[in-house]
């Protein structure tokens, strides 16, 4: 039998050796997963050909900054045409490429123009933003294109939104259980609760339900945030993950939605426990990282995919925030529950597992980069270098939405990490996944710009 070739020094073993525990029983999915796991740990030892590192001294390759920047400026040039299939994602192709080159360190602003010149034909005159010209707005594609407005940010961009237009919309997407459509006639799920409060936090919209909100007012509600939370809770699984609507199967990318919106809506550590069973929450969210590979996996019995670095990595800081409680009246970090996570173990699933040799970031070991997963694994990669927290100093004390704009970051220490200080990416807003600044710039600026309804 030929000898395993050494792992690189300094990865602790749990990174270099399959589970000692294996179910008996051999499906199709243990199988998929047992294949995973080898090929996760060529990787993850340091060992494959396409890993050209440089390697640190705890066994980990460099993030390889400039390949990943130039992979996200051509993903914003022309596409052949077997990408037709996304021309409904237009607004996504945009956000994903400028956020993942904002975290890389890049200045997203130099877009403003081409940005608004893209966007501009997607806005309808009945309210929001569609997947390309000439389509039916949709909330996944407003969320799109209002965050990469932000990014670009500038009253040219903030005022293309037509905000009374958005207003009327929202109330059109309304339903009656306290959640929103995506699209007027389409289904209700948590990403539509997610985006439509997103859209309302940035663009400072009226709560106030509009006028054609006819499924809310018939409920009995008044305002777009009413009954949101209760319907976010009803979404919570038997296992205590967080579905796309209620009764069906727990989510990585739902519990990111569930629990950024309660976020929105209020303080952490008084919505949470509210409206979640935070210990079944916290025990489904802790099954999702998966030894020895280090990454997440969105769904019980799936494989560890690098894009749930975000959606399940996100989750965490929101939690952690929950459970902190209260933020210090100095403005200093809190006293912390701390990380309750592995940190070490997503950095090394992103670092060895994610990188591609021509630049981008992948789901696994085997798929090849995408703009989506180079902007959320980098999204995750951000979360794990910074503890986020939050402060009494809300750049809108007065709106219903000031704990969501008194996020702060400080930075995990590098001598405390398996990265360098030169893989240290932007920190992201927790809640609204853009830079901190382009969020509160967005917000002042409509709050300063009402519109009278
Ligand atoms: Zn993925």
């Amino acid at each position: 039998m030929a000898t395993q070739p050494e792992p690189r020094p300094g990865i602790p073993s749990l990174f270099t050796q399959p589970p000692p525990i294996r179910d008996p029983l051999v499906t199709e999915t243990t199988r998929l997963q047992e294949a995973t796991v080898e090929k996760c740990l060529t990787f993850l030892k340091g060992l494959h050909p396409s890993q050209t590192g440089p390697f640190n001294d705890t066994g980990v390759p460099a993030l390889h900054r400039e390949d990943h920047v130039t992979y996200l400026y051509e993903s914003l040039e022309d596409y052949p045409a077997g990408f037709v299939a996304m021309d409904a994602s237009r607004p996504w192709m945009v956000y994903w490429a400028l956020a993942g080159l904002a975290l890389l360190g890049e200045d997203p602003t130099h877009f403003r123009e081409r940005v608004l010149g893209t966007l501009r034909p997607m806005q309808n005159a009945t309210g929001g933003f569609g997947g390309g010209h000439g389509q039916t707005s949709h909330l996944a594609s407003s969320y799109a294109a209002v965050l990469a407005l932000a990014m670009v940010g500038g009253a040219e961009a903030f005022a293309l939104v037509d905000r009374d237009a958005m207003w009327r919309w929202l109330g059109r997407l309304k339903q009656a259980d306290g959640g929103f459509s995506v699209t007027e006639g389409g289904e209700e799920d948590v990403r539509g609760a997610y985006c439509a409060s997103t859209i309302i936090a940035l663009l400072d919209i009226p709560l106030v339900l509009p006028p054609d909100a006819t499924k809310a007012r018939e409920a009995g509600f008044e305002t777009l945030t009413d009954g949101l939370a209760e319907y976010l809770s009803r979404c919570q699984s038997f296992e205590g993950g967080i579905s796309g609507s209620p009764g069906v199967e727990a989510h990585g990318a739902y519990a990111f939605c569930a629990l950024a919106c309660l976020s929105i809506l209020g303080a952490p550590e008084e919505i949470i426990p509210k409206h979640m069973n935070l210990p079944l929450l916290l025990s489904w969210l802790s099954a999702r990282q998966y030894a020895p590979e280090g990454g997440f996996s969105g769904r019980t019995n799936k494989l560890v995919d690098g894009c749930y670095s975000h959606w399940v990595g996100g989750c965490w800081p929101l939690l952690q925030s929950a459970l902190d409680g209260k933020p210090q009246p100095s403005g200093a970090p809190p006293e912390t529950v701390g990380s309750l996570f592995s940190r070490d173990g997503l950095d090394r699933y992103i670092l060895g597992c994610c990188q591609t040799p021509m630049g981008g970031l992948r789901d696994k070991p085997g798929k090849s980069a995408d703009s989506y997963h180079t902007c959320y694994v980098l999204t995750g990669l951000s979360a794990t270098q910074h503890h986020h927290y939050r402060t009494n100093a809300s750049i809108s004390p007065d709106s219903p939405f000031a704990s969501a704009f008194s996020w702060q970051a400080s930075p995990v220490a590098v001598e405390e990490s398996v990265y360098e200080s030169a893989d240290r990416l932007v920190a992201f807003h927790p809640l609204f996944v853009i830079p901190h600044q382009a969020a509160a710039n967005m917000r002042i600026w409509c709050e300063s710009n009402p519109i009278h309804v």
